[in-house]
This record gives structure tokens, sequence and C-alpha cells, in this order.
């Protein structure tokens, strides 16, 4: 498959290139072999891509919902019918493996299309009666939007972004991760093709310097990024400076609590989705596994047996299970704390290990008797590292499972519903999950609180983030004035 882009970026409805831009080297997870290259977007590619997002808003909104909608559903299946290409290419961008792509990226981009291009539509105002006054409402759109991406799911993060963007009747100008920078620029050429007319999503390459340039442009007037707390302060920031509406999908520690009453292949299967899907590099990851004493060497026991299952190699071999870090670098912080976890005391059950001469690839690697001042408890690792921590009482582990910055997610497993609905209702999280781990359905809200962000994609609720409200009063009679 061609993995070398036609251009680097995709602005007014076609590639551009500007070779004046720093290049970007497109690395393959599994092999470190550079598979093609991008150019960084310079000033006046940024410029252009601004220019033109702002150009086509108008028109674009201009149109009816269902006129947007029905290009966001075509786009939906063009996506699902090329879903092997896709997915071949998710792969060759993240290292992620096949039998995960396949399922789980341009399917789940195109969910998003499908539902916000069914929803387009439907989004109205409301009429509000006073006597015989009245106000009616507009749900108008923001403007131009500016998505920035993380570089675990490039394409449906494109997707995530861009459809309830353009649905509302917004442009958008999305900026991928310098490290997964292809997906994207197919995401923008099907919309084209899908009927999209020019200028409505654009896609420009670069490092953090140019979603900085876009975030302050004047011209910009929201900006949604899914990335890391650090990288959150500061574009929320920068955002605030200009007023302007913002999304931030951040990162997390989220905990996954088991009782002694849970089932335990069904309490492994989630906490092995919550840590090892993704080769463990999903932003609402269970890493913070809390285990009831009882059945914790029940867990320790079928956990290690079920992770021998864990299948490594040719990530295009759709018996791959289990894939690479994305980068040398998140190889390199992924060792690192599992050396400091091994420094810190906490008892290595599995893993722990770099595989393979080539590659970014690190074993599943699950320690056990973790406290929660060690390091590998509190900052998020963002690879396939499992933390379990023992508990007594409920009362006790909700406290523990609260007791951190971040708030993006959060699980239980038991048999008590009674006590599944109270512990949902007391985690500190935006997205909770009960005897099930990170399930992400378009139909739902899907965000942070705390630290782990603010505004929700997926869902109705993400409407809320891409539109807003304009209230208009209708006097019927005279206008009376006191002088
Ligand atoms: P980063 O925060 O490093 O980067 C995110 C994006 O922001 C990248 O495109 C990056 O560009 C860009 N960026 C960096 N600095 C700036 C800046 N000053 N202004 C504007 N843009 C900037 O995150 P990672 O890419 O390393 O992704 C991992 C993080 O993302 C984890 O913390 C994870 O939890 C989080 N995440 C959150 C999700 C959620 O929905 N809540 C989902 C997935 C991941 P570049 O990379 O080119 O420097």
């Amino acid at each position: 498959m061609q993995t070398q882009p036609q251009a680097s970026h995709f602005i007014d409805g076609e590639y551009v290139e500007d070779t004046g831009g720093t290049p970007i080297d497109v690395i393959y997870p599994a092999t470190g072999a550079v598979i093609a290259r991008v150019h960084s977007a310079t000033p006046a590619i940024v410029e252009r891509a601004v220019a033109s997002a702002q150009a086509a808003q108008a028109a674009w909104a201009a149109m009816s919902g269902t006129e947007r909608g029905r290009i966001l559903r075509r786009a939906a299946d063009m996506i699902r019918d090329r879903n092997h290409d896709l997915s071949v290419l998710e792969t060759w961008d993240t290292g992620k493996p096949y039998q995960e792509t396949s399922v789980a990226d341009a399917t789940s981009g195109a969910d998003a299309l499908e539902y916000f291009g069914g929803m387009a539509a439907t989004l109205t105002g409301q009429h509000i009666q006073l006597g015989e006054d009245w106000v009616y409402t507009r749900r108008e759109p923001l403007g131009v939007c500016v998505g920035i991406g993380a570089w675990n799911y490039p394409t449906q993060i494109a997707c995530w972004k861009g459809a309830p963007a353009l649905a509302c009747g917004n442009t958008m100008i999305f900026k991928p991760s310098e490290t997964t920078p292809l997906c994207a620029l197919k995401v923008a050429e099907i919309l084209v093709e899908a009927g999209l007319p020019k200028g409505v999503y654009n896609v420009v390459q670069g490092l953090g310097d140019v979603g900085a340039a876009l975030v302050g442009h004047a011209d910009v007037d929201k900006v949604s990024l899914t990335g890391s707390v650090p990288t959150g302060r500061k574009v929320y920031a920068a955002a605030a400076a200009g007023m302007k509406h913002v999304t931030m999908e951040l990162g997390g520690k989220s905990p996954l609590v088991i009782f002694d009453d849970a089932d335990v292949d069904n309490a492994v299967s989630g906490a092995i989705l919550g840590n090892f899907y993704s080769s463990g590099q999903v932003c609402s990851n269970g890493t913070r596994v809390f285990v009831q004493k009882g059945i914790k060497e029940a867990f320790l026991t079928r956990l290690t047996e079920r992770l021998k299952g864990a299948r490594m190699g040719d990530p295009m071999d759709p018996d791959t299970s289990f894939g690479p870090m994305v980068s040398q670098r998140q190889m390199d912080i992924v060792l690192g704390y599992i050396a400091k976890g091994q420094d810190e005391g906490a008892r290595l059950v599995t893993g722990g290990n770099q595989v393979g001469q080539e590659g970014f690839w690190v074993e599943p690697t699950v320690f056990a008797d973790v406290t929660d001042d060690m390091v590998i408890a509190q900052e998020e690792i963002f690879g396939p590292v499992m933390a379990v921590l023992d508990f007594d009482t409920e009362e006790e582990v909700m406290t523990r499972a609260n007791a951190t910055e971040f708030g993006l997610a959060a699980g239980v497993y038991t048999r008590d519903l009674a006590r599944a609905h109270r512990v949902a209702a007391g985690f500190e999280a935006g997205t909770c999950f009960i005897n099930s781990y990170n399930d992400a359905p378009v139909e739902a809200p899907f965000g942070g609180v705390k630290q782990s962000g603010v505004g929700r994609e997926n869902s109705s609720a993400a409407i809320e983030h891409y539109s807003q409200v304009k209230s208009v009063y209708v006097r019927m009679g005279d206008t009376e004035a006191p002088f």
C-alpha cells in the first residue's frame, strides 16, 4: 500500500505541499522504518488554511441541515466501504494491530459521521411565548473550529471532532499529531469526494508550534484538543486570551474497582481491555486496578494466564493482538515507568521488558502490591502497564479511587447491583462503566472532569460545544419608552 500521501496538507478541497516547512518523518512503529515524509505547515500554509475555512463557512452554514447531513452520511458509507484500506493505513500510522484497527478506528469515525449527519437536520431553536410577545432562538455555528489530535486514534479523532463541527455548520482545520499525520488526510479526501464543499474540512501538519499558531489565530472561534493535561493547560490558556470556545479531551489515571463478588473472568477481561488494548495507549484506561483482597490472588492468577494469549507479531497479521508503542519516545517513557515501579518496590507479576531489536515493543506488564503513593499509581503512563492495588472496603476504595487530579473514566465490577450504581454515582469521573470497560459508542457523551477536560464529545452533548444560541425578542405591539 502507498503510505506516502500526495502532499502534506489538505486545504480548500485539495492536497497542498510546501516543502519550506520542517520535514516530519513518518515511522512505522513495528519496525522503526521511515514509511513517508510530510512537512510541517509554514505560516503561509496556516494562513491559507484559516482563510479557506473562513471563506467556506457562511455558505456551508447556509445549506440546510438535511443537505449537510447527507454529505456526512455519504462519507460514512464510503469510509465503511474502504474500511480495509483505511485500517491498514491506521496500522501503518500507529502500529496498532489490524485486528484492532479493522473494528475500532475507521468504523468509529464512520459512526460519528453517520450519527451527526443524521442529527444535522434536527438542530433547531426554541419558541418561547411571553404574553403576546415572543422569543425565538436560533442555534448557530461558532465559525471556524480548530481540531488538534493525539496520536493514538488518528482517524477516529479526526472524525469525532469533524463530524459534530460540520453538522452544526462550522468549518474545521484539523492538525493531527506529528507522530501520526497520515489518516486525517484520507478523512479530508473522502469528505470532499462525498460532496463536501472545498474549504469546509482542512488538514495541516505540524508540531506543537503549528497547533499554537492555529489556536492563537484571530479568525479561529473554537478549539478542540485531544492531548495531555500539560498541553491542555497551554491550549486552554491561549484560547482564553481570544475568548474562544474550547473542548479539552485530556489524560487520565482512571480507577477500575473489582469487588470480591465479581465474576473473575469478566473482571480480567475488563482489566485487559482497560490496560492493554492499543498497547495501553488509551486516555480512558483503568490503569489503577483496585482489587478487593478476597479475590486478589484469583484475579492475578487468571490475569497472568490470559496474558499468555497476547500475541505480538506483524501488526498486519489478523492474528496479532498486541502491537508496539507508537514511537521510540513513548517506548522510552513507558520503560522508564517500569523501572520506576521496580525501584519503588512494586511486585512485577508479568512482563516488564522491551521486546525485539527493531520497532518499539514492550511486553504487557502487571505490577501488584502497588500503593497509592507510588509514581506508577499517580502518573499517566500511556502504555501497557497495569498497577494492581489492594483494598478492603467500599468506603476506603472510593476515597482512594477519587484521590487524583484526573477524572476521565472509572469502572466497577461487582454482582451487587445497588453497589454498582452507588459506586458509579460516587466516582469523580466523566465516563463510567459497570461490569464493562472502555466502551465509547457515539451515542454516549464522552469526556472528563477535574484536570481531565472540559466539554463532551459524541452524543447530542457535543452539539452544545459546536454551536451557540441566539435569542431573538419579537414585540408584537408598540414599543414603550420612559421619555
Ligand atoms: P500531547 O498533549 O503531547 O499532544 C496533543 C496534540 O497537541 C498534538 O497534536 C501536539 O502536536 C499538539 N500540541 C502540543 N503542544 C501544543 C501547543 N502549545 N499548542 C497547540 N497544540 C499543541 O499528547 P499526545 O499526542 O502525546 O497524546 C497523548 C495524550 O493524549 C495522553 O495524555 C492521553 O491521555 C491524551 N488523550 C486523551 C483522549 C481523550 O479523549 N480524553 C484520547 C486520546 C489521548 P505534536 O504532537 O505534533 O507536538
